[in-house]
């Protein structure tokens, strides 16, 4: 039976640098991932990632506007953290091999990015994400005989001792269908997001929301759930991103009129203010009559003002993704585009070392709120969350298990468990309803209710809608009853998943009466710092219903003031 000192979940950048820095620290080390580790949903980032490096910039100035960005919500001791961390992280990244694009006098670029002060976001080209992904890669490579890959192997669930400690998962290999038991000293959740409740969305298809499910379900509570950000530039079509980099070059947003509006919205910051704000005044452009398109569900983004050969040269990716998934050619003409949904802010709650109040699990990148971000994530924050969170967790799990023994291995009986839940799945009649339509359906209900603008009445039917789901998820039936790379039966598990993650969302949504970052109520349009100034945690009670606390936010230099662009 396996055993590691530190047991990796998930193997995006977060996971992956986790992994380096705790086998660094001289851990016993594995890492595990359900898709192989360069295919992790981390690869599709694209505009790049923050850091004060130009000398004229400052990590304080980097700091104050992630917490403007984060509406206020964000706990500034945090964002202190990852912002006086980020230079020496971004610097450690390009000495072991990621190729960031420089400037003529050979120092690294850096590119304008919503909401903040000056150019701070360094980039390769507009793949910024795989570039440092398979660095990263590389350098696992380096560590092998001290750390155990287990590359398309699903994780089912976590274990816990008596005393509530975790002490490991479950977990399926996905090539055999065979499952088992991993012991561990410490576990740290780096299974990402949860972007596929919605739909459309720019996530991966993996982005299922497993390990703030599979901790909620072992009683780790979830903070910030009810703020989701959309992403102003997304394709009509079908949800793909184009990265906020193509605004940070220049490119404007135009109504049906031909107007810039932005300059009503955000007039200091134009297109570059932070997503939630750009996102709503596209919006209202389009509630109040003034969308393009065929339905007038769109807005156009026209690059054609950014240089043809910056656009070639800093943005081919999406000059590919303009002509494959749009039919455009983005250095001739306008893009259609809307906001679509794109980052969860909330997830696991944890501490700035990754631990969240289970002994023994910590947290890491987009599964966890620590929180960074608050109540809305600024363009290339999260590459930096993922890796300064990552290896401070990484660090600290292989810390703490120098002083332990490893746990007792899991009980056939706990094993047992997980088996039959699968053979249940597997056995299911063909009566009830398909996975996928249920997927569908609540992908349609959250866009719909849990999106830009809410209010009590669309968020009540939201919530009537997840519960149902919930009933008919028991049932929901699948074609392949296979072993082998029965994907099938992971998509009844990772509905569970995602059904659980939507429910908190929900929930907190619900609680929060007033307008904070991503969250726009419009029965209670204004932010109350007098009642809201606070973390909404949800908990599981019992059963299955989640339960609601607050925590404070954690104030040191910047007191909450109006936030205007
Ligand atoms: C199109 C797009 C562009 C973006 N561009 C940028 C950008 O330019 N800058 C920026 O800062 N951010 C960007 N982001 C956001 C950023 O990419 C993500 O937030 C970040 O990469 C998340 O990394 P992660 O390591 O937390 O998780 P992921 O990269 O999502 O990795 C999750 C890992 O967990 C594994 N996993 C999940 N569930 C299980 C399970 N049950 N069992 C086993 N393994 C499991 C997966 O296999 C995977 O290895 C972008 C996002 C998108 C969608």
């Amino acid at each position: 039976m396996p055993q590691h000192d530190v047991l990796i979940l998930g193997a995006g950048l977060a996971g992956q640098r986790a992994a380096l820095a705790a086998a660094d620290a001289g851990a016993t080390v594995a890492i595990m991932s359900k898709v192989h580790p360069v295919r992790s949903h981390s690869v599709a980032a694209a505009g790049g990632i923050n850091a004060a490096i130009n000398v004229a910039d400052d990590w304080r100035s980097h700091a104050y506007d992630t917490v403007k960005g984060s509406d206020f919500l964000g706990d500034q001791d945090a964002i202190e953290v990852m912002c006086s961390e980020a230079p020496n992280e971004v610097m450690h990244l390009e000495h072991i091999g990621v190729t960031f694009h420089r400037n003529e006098t050979g120092e690294l670029d850096l590119r304008a990015f919503g909401g903040a002060s000056m150019k701070r976001t360094a980039y390769v080209a507009d793949i910024t994400g795989q570039a440092i992904l398979h660095v990263l890669y590389e350098q696992l490579m380096k560590y092998h005989e001290r750390v155990d890959r287990y590359e398309e192997w699903f994780t089912t669930s976590l274990l816990q001792d008596e005393q509530g400690t975790c002490t490991g998962c479950i977990a399926r290999n996905i090539r055999t269908g065979a499952l088992e038991a991993f012991t561990a000293k410490n576990v740290i959740l780096a299974t990402g997001g949860a972007g596929q409740c919605w739909k459309p969305t720019t996530n991966a298809l993996i982005c299922t929301g497993d390990g703030i499910s599979m901790a909620y379900r072992i009683d780790a509570p979830l903070m910030d759930m009810e703020m989701v950000q959309y992403h102003p530039t997304t394709l009509v079509e079908n949800g793909f991103l184009i990265t906020e980099g193509a605004r940070g070059e220049g490119a404007h947003l135009l109504n049906s009129e031909g107007e810039r509006f932005m300059e009503k919205y955000a007039p200091n910051k134009m297109e570059l203010a932070s997503r939630d704000v750009v996102s709503r005044a596209e919006q209202t452009e389009i509630n109040e009559g003034r969308g393009v398109g065929e339905d007038g569900s769109g807005i156009y983004l026209d690059i054609t003002v950014v240089p043809k050969k910056r656009t070639l040269e800093a943005l081919r990716e999406i000059v590919n993704i303009g002509k494959d998934f749009a039919g455009v050619d983005i250095t001739k003409e306008p893009i259609l585009i809307r906001p679509g949904q794109h980052y969860i802010m909330g997830g696991v709650k944890t501490d700035v070392d990754g631990a969240t109040p289970i002994p023994g699990l910590y947290a890491a990148g987009e599964v966890a709120c620590v929180s960074v971000h608050g109540g809305n994530r600024l363009g290339a924050n999260s590459l930096l969350d993922t890796l300064i969170f990552g290896r401070r967790s990484g660090e600290h799990a292989a810390e703490r298990a120098k002083n332990m023994r490893m746990p007792e291995p899991a009980t056939p009986a706990r094993l047992r468990q997980d088996a039959d839940m699968i053979d249940a799945i597997l056995s299911r009649p063909k009566t009830g309803r398909r996975v996928s339509e249920i997927k569908e359906e609540l992908g349609t209900e959250m866009n719909k209710n849990v999106a830009v603008f809410r209010d009590e009445a669309g968020l009540q039917h939201a919530h009537e809608t997840v519960r149902r789901l919930k009933e008919e998820a028991k049932t929901a039936y699948v074609d392949d009853r296979g072993t082998v790379f029965n994907q099938d039966v992971l998509g009844a598990i990772e509905l569970g998943f995602m059904l659980d993650c939507a429910e908190a969302t929900v929930v907190a949504a619900i609680e929060r009466k007033e307008s904070r970052g991503a969250q726009f109520r419009t029965d209670f349009p204004e932010r109350d710092d007098e009642t809201w100034l606070k973390h909404i945690d949800i908990s599981r009670n019992g059963e299955d219903v989640p339960s609601v606390t607050y925590s404070p936010v954690t104030i040191t230099d910047w007191q909450p003031e109006e936030r205007k662009y």
